[in-house]
This record gives structure tokens, sequence and C-alpha cells, in this order.
């Protein structure tokens, strides 16, 4: 069997493009997409996020504007940038780079943005909108997967999809959208965590598995079926003398082992992760032609 790789820079180069002729036709009517990032800290993986992140935006044409605040930041100096950047008519989309060096805050600073700049999706109207299958930003990486997968002609339609994993920003709402009844959805969803007892029971059942794990190597070969379609979230580092940083990344699955068996797969690095961030540019797009469609371009 000839294994489908899911190139998640292959299939985001395309929307990237669709994104670019919407940027062109929204400068034409006075709206240049605008994004606000905030970093808190000096997190080198988080500033590494955000580059790519600001990056992503210049290359279609969203404006980015970042604020960056120190690590000892006071929650008043956070929540005032999320204010500004609430207030703030050039900006339609905000970017709070998690995790917060003061992790306790993260639920206040969410819920203070404004649910129509929350491009991220992470607000509780925007995740209950979703549930509710009401119009909504949808968090960036399982919006992302199920754009991967319809763009890769891999339907969700009446398939059984496991998603092991259930944090609020992947799992969770990756099961909630793949069960509503519209076109990326319509699948019989099996949700599995660490309280899950024989994991492999259900993994094996499924016809695509979604790991969202954050463990290198949890889904291994015998723990699926022949022909079954994979999606790997993790990003895990593994040690590794030959590279140069003396780690390389992998995802949750054993990448090898099961492509030979697998009718499709996403790789890590260079699957999910591309998506995730063009989904970041097509909300922006989207509260931009929400902005203009409100009238607000004129003012
Ligand atoms: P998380 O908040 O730590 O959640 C991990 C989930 O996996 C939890 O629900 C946990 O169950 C479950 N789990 C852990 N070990 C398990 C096991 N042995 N069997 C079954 N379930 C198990 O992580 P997250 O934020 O969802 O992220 C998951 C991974 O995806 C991480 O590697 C992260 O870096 C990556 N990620 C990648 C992207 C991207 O764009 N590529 C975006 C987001 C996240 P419990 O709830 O029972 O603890």
């Amino acid at each position: 069997m000839t294994t489908q790789i899911l190139d998640g820079k292959i299939i985001s180069k395309e929307v990237r493009e669709e994104l670019k002729k919407d940027i062109i036709e929204l400068k034409s009517s006075g709206i240049i997409p605008g994004l606000g990032v905030l970093l808190v800290g000096d997190d080198p993986a988080s500033r590494s996020y955000v580059t790519a992140k600001e990056k992503a935006c210049e290359d279609v044409g969203i404006y980015s504007s970042e604020i960056r605040l120190p690590s000892n930041a006071s929650r008043d100096e956070i929540l005032d940038v999320v204010h500004q950047f609430n207030g703030n008519e050039k900006i339609h989309g905000i970017l709070v780079q998690l995790p917060l060096p003061d992790g306790t805050m993260e639920q206040e600073v969410i819920d203070t943005l404004s649910p129509e700049k929350d491009v991220d999706g992470f607000h509780p109207i925007n995740i209950g909108r979703m549930a509710l299958g009401l119009s909504a930003f949808l968090s960036c990486t399982p919006h992302g997967i199920l754009h991967m997968l319809k763009r890769s002609g891999l339907s969700t339609n009446g398939a059984h999809v496991v998603v092991v994993g259930r944090s609020h920003i992947v799992g969770r709402p990756l099961a909630t959208m793949l069960s509503q009844k519209n076109e990326l959805g319509n699948a019989t969803v099996t949700m599995c965590h660490t309280g899950t007892k024989n994991l492999a029971r259900f993994t094996r059942e499924a016809d695509i598995v979604i790991a969202a794990i954050g463990r290198a190597n949890t889904i291994t070969a015998e723990m699926v079926s022949d022909g079954v379609v994979i999606i790997d979230v993790g990003v895990n580092r593994v040690e590794d003398a030959t590279a140069k940083r003396g780690y390389r990344l992998v995802g949750d699955v054993d990448f090898e082992a099961i492509k030979p068996k697998a009718k499709a797969i996403s790789p890590v690095p260079g699957g999910v992760g591309p998506m995730t961030i063009t989904m970041l540019l097509y909300n922006t797009v989207e509260s931009a032609k929400n902005h203009l469609s409100s009238g607000r371009s004129l003012e």
C-alpha cells in the first residue's frame, strides 16, 4: 500500500494562497487585517512560535503588532494590553502566546479577550458557540486538522475517529467539531485519555486515530489496523546526539513502524504544526471580513 503523507506545509500553502486573494480584496475596501500579539516572558519556545506566526502574517499580507512584557509583568499590565488590543480598530485578531509565566492567570486573560477578536478560539463564548454548532472562531489546531483531512480527500463522514487526549485546546474541541452534523464532521467519535482502560482496544477499531497526547511513541503499530488514517498532533523532544541541537522533534506515534500499515499519516514536524498557524491567519482574515461587513471600515 502506498501511504499518503499528509504534508501540512503543502496544504497550508494552498490555504494561504486563497487567503492572500481575500486580503487583497479586503485591502481594496480599506481594511488591512491586523493581528495583535502579546508575548509575556522570554521562553525560547514561545518566542520562536511567535516569530513563526508573525512571519506567516507578513507573508500573506496581515499586519501584526507585538507587545512584549517581562516575565514578572503584573496581572494589570497583562490585562491592560488585552484591553488595548480589544479597543484598537486596526487589530482584528488577538494572539496571547500561551503558556503565560503565571499559568494561574490564563483563564482570566482568555476571558478578557473580545470574543470577536479571539482568533485562537479559546474564549468560552467561542467554545460554547462552536459546541452549539453556531458561527464561531474555531480553535486553530482542531480546525487545521479538519482542513487537513478534507483537503487530502479523507472524509470524516461516517468514520469512527478515535481522539487520544482531552485538553481544552486540542482533544476536547476536536472531538466536538468531529461530531457536528456538517461536512467537516459527522464522525462517530471516541475520546480517550489516561482514564481509558486498554487504549489499544479503541485505536484498533478506528478508521482515523488522532493523537494529541504529548508523549513520544504512545501509539505503536500493534495498536492500529491496516488502512488507518493517522493524525499526529504531538510535538516531543527526544535526545539525538547526531542532531545539531542535541535533540529532534517527534510526534506521539511511532511514525516509521505505522507508516507501512497506514492509508495516510501526518509527519512531525511538518504536519499539523503548519496547519495550526494557517488557521490563525484564516481566523484573522475572517475577523477582518466580519469587521468590513459590520460597516466599521468606513469609520
Ligand atoms: P495536554 O494538555 O498535556 O493533554 C494531553 C492529553 O493526553 C490529556 O488529555 C491526557 O489525559 C492524554 N494522555 C496523556 N498520556 C496518555 C496516555 N498514555 N494514554 C491516553 N491519553 C493520554 O496536551 P495538549 O496541549 O493537548 O497537547 C498535546 C500534544 O500536542 C503536545 O505534544 C503538544 O505540544 C502538541 N500540540 C501541537 C500543536 C501543533 O500545532 N502541532 C498544537 C497544540 C498542541 P488526561 O486528561 O487524563 O491527563
